[in-house]
């Protein structure tokens, strides 16, 4: 059975490696397919591409863009599309724009709760000065001892109620499965246990996905527990969705799964790598 792992970032978003080492990471995880899918950005892909070449693993372009949809944040993932594509890259600069000030306003919230510097103390994270991300943030507050570990810091910081939360506005829904469609992608759900979505807004915001020509839905990833993996599966046979695979792995120590480690889809999916051929 192939292991394909279609989730994962560099440091290029809020992941702590190159390119070239998650694909090392990920040949040594034992991936046949893999896709690096950085937030917003798809910077790392050719080091991706060619990292991924010489170690004879399988590659797919990839992409997490950030939507607003109906006053919450969901991530839809890109697969599969041509990266020279110029609205893709448009959309994803304009989606990337705003995270500096953001970030400043964070840093302002948190320095109210006696974490101060924390916009430059984040900042050390970061691998592209574009794309600071609560990540980054967490990092830094696990560094000054305020919390254990980055989950701990996303209990008590930087989520709504919590301070250092600031409401962003990312793309919309319509857009990024445009973009990603319009390059010849395809849209996938990423990580959908993540989202609190009770039944009927989940049916809404699935059937709307399916209008707008989204195709995927992320079954095993490393956000979702065991039980997820089987309602899941359900949810993309009910809805016609292609399954997805992917670790979200962002960092050695710090993500819930490695790179290739995750189970394999459960039986009776239709897995979205089903007609790729090489
Ligand atoms: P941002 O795009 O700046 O809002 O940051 C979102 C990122 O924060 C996600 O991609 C995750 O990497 C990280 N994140 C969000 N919630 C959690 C959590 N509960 N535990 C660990 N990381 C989280
Ligand atoms: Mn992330
Ligand atoms: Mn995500
Ligand atoms: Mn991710």
């Amino acid at each position: 059975m192939l292991n394909v792992d279609l989730h994962c970032h560099s440091k290029v978003s809020d992941g702590a490696l190159a390119p070239a080492a998650l694909a090392a990471r990920a040949s040594a995880g034992g991936v046949d397919i893999w896709a690096l899918t950085d937030h917003d950005e798809i910077d790392g892909i050719s080091e991706a591409r060619e990292a991924a070449a010489s170690l004879g693993m399988r590659h797919v372009t990839g992409v997490e863009i950030s939507v607003t949809w109906a006053a919450r944040t969901v991530h839809i993932v890109g697969l599969k599309f041509d990266e020279r594509n110029q609205d893709l890259a448009q959309g994803l600069q304009h989606t990337r724009s705003g995270r500096e000030r953001r970030a400043r306003e964070m840093a302002a919230q948190l320095a109210a709760v006696g974490i101060p510097d924390a916009f430059e103390g984040a900042l050390k994270y970061v691998g592209n000065p574009d794309l600071i991300s609560r990540t980054h943030f967490a990092r830094y507050i696990v560094e000054t001892g305020a919390c254990k570990d980055v989950s701990e810091v996303f209990s008590n910081y930087l989520i709504d109620g919590k301070p250092g939360f600031v409401p962003h506005r990312w793309a919309a829904l319509k857009d990024a499965i445009g973009w990603i469609r319009g390059a010849g992608g395809i849209a996938v759900v990423a990580h959908p246990g993540r989202y609190d979505f009770d039944e009927l807004e989940l049916d809404v915001f699935l059937s709307e996905f399916k209008r707008l020509g989204g195709a995927g839905l992320e079954v095993v990833t490393g956000s979702h527990t065991e039980d997820e993996y089987g309602r899941f599966a359900s949810v993309a046979k009910r809805y016609g969705l292609l399954a997805s695979r992917g670790s979200d792995f962002h960092a050695p120590g710090e993500s819930q799964a490695d790179l290739g480690a995750l189970p394999p889809l459960p039986a009776g999916v239709v897995p979205v790598w089903h007609d790729w051929r090489w």
